[in-house]
């Protein structure tokens, strides 16, 4: 290639090189729904619900969907046993002017878990079988591992005072009539409503934040 050529493709590249998109840089880090995930990633997923004898066609029918692992994670609001809790940047930002905004309405509104790791997910489903729990009644307490919203780093559990963690009673709490009329606000979602189309118990306590991308924050 000439010295002319060479030149002018390094001028073409440096001209072109802002043009191009930043790859991730305005997707939500907490999408409505989850992108297709890589294929590594997946036959990882397989392969370790393979080994806690999960049916292989158990995602498929219970319309779950393979959650990515969140990557960055910053502090929420610590547990109700003083335990850090980690979500994505935005979500805690979120959840902190959640609770700031229901604090100034008298409801006092605590965290219970946040993110949770593929590798715990595994540990917590493992645990029940060890126990003797069947793999149907352990799945409907936990999600299949890979598919937790808990990976994400966007969702929460939450539950306020006198009120057992990870209890049905959340849902006839002040706190939870306060986050069905508030919580959207702030772009907090219900997951697993009664009769929820996943299978899950109804899970009063159990919301996500669907929304910014990691930039807008
Ligand atoms: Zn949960």
């Amino acid at each position: 290639m000439s010295p002319l050529r060479s030149a002018s493709l390094v001028l073409v590249i440096a001209v072109a090189l802002p043009l191009a998109p930043i790859a991730g840089a305005a997707e939500p880090l907490c999408p409505a729904v989850p992108p297709r995930q890589p294929a590594a990633y997946v036959a990882h997923v397989n392969e370790v619900n393979r080994g806690l004898s999960i049916p292989a066609d158990y995602a498929a029918r219970h319309h779950l969907r393979l959650q990515p692992e969140a990557q960055h994670l910053v502090q929420a609001p610590r547990d109700v046993y003083g335990r850090k809790v980690e979500m994505v940047a935005p979500a805690a930002a979120a959840l902190k002017r959640m609770f700031a905004a229901a604090a100034r309405d008298g409801i006092k509104l605590e965290t219970v878990s946040g993110f949770r790791s593929f590798a715990y997910q595994t540990h917590l489903v493992r645990e029940k079988l060890r126990r003797g729990m069947s793999i149907t009644k352990a799945l409907e307490i936990n999600a299949v591992p890979g598919y937790s919203e808990h990976q994400t780093g966007c969702a929460v559990d939450l539950t306020t005072p006198g009120i057992p963690a990870a209890d049905v009673s959340f849902g006839d709490s002040k706190a939870f009539r306060w986050m069905q009329q508030h919580a959207a606000e702030y772009g907090f979602h219900l997951s697993f409503p009664r009769g929820n189309e996943y299978g899950y118990e109804y899970e009063p306590w159990h919301w996500r934040y669907i929304g910014r991308s990691a930039k807008a924050g």
